[in-house]
């Protein structure tokens, strides 16, 4: 199992996903999990900053997520929501209700029985996020938490933006980075933070292939 932690705009998603595709493992892409409740906040007109309610929602909502890394599905209540779940409303909303206790904790167990299952069947797992190394899988065998320079992190969002049809300046998506890492990792619950022993991993300088070359190599040794 590889716990591959970090913040946005560090390419984890790519690497993460071609990863388990290279080392023939499954996937789990927490970071939509997280983007699955949130969008089913925003669906149920809830206000993020409700916490009562945002729980309350978290312990009912009906959620899927794929593990092939060919074939990554994210659905709500059935529905294939992999699109909306990557827009800005989103985007904005989920480190506020990704801040809530009871989300953690309902997430949380659903990420180890799959990460178990996957384990059980596949044999491996690539599992990307923010606190897998720390809270999530504490005993994975390979901990690596990327980062970026703050530059580049913004030029991939701003990327990114622009590939999915939204515009925006690469300031403003310096801002929006920013501002969602600045909350993961000051929340009191499970704040993004890499494990201790973790292989701490600049991606700013390396392409995706150079950074899936080099971990793979850490996974196989
Ligand atoms: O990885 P991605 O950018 O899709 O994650 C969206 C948000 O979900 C993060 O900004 C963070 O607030 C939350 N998250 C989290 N813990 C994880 C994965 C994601 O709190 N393990």
């Amino acid at each position: 199992m590889v716990a591959l932690d970090g913040p946005s705009g560090t390419g984890k998603t790519t690497v993460a996903r071609r990863l388990a595709a290279t080392l023939g493992a499954g996937y789990l892409d927490t970071g939509a999990m997280y983007r699955l409740v949130t969008l089913a906040v925003l669906r149920a007109g809830i206000d993020p900053a409700d916490t009562a309610a945002v729980a309350t929602l978290a312990r009912n909502v009906e959620l899927s997520i794929g593990t092939d890394p060919e074939r990554p599905y994210a659905r709500l209540a059935g529905q294939d929501v992999a699109e909306a779940i990557r827009t800005e409303p989103v985007n904005v909303a989920v480190s506020p209700v990704s801040a809530v206790p009871e989300v953690r904790e309902v997430l949380v167990a659903g990420q180890r029985r799959i990460i178990e299952h996957v384990l059980g069947t596949v044999g491996g797992i690539v599992v990307d996020g923010r606190d897998i190394g720390t809270v999530v899988a504490p005993d994975a065998p390979l901990k690596v938490f990327l980062t970026a320079s703050p530059e580049v992190r913004a030029a991939r969002r701003n990327a990114q933006d622009t590939a999915a049809g939204r515009e925006s300046t690469a300031a403003e998506a310096l801002a929006s980075v920013d501002r969602r890492d600045r909350l993961d990792s000051s929340r009191a619950a499970s704040p993004m933070r890499p494990a201790e022993d973790a292989v701490l991993f600049d991606t700013s300088e390396l392409t995706v292939e150079q950074v899936i070359v080099a971990l793979s190599e850490l996974a196989s040794r």
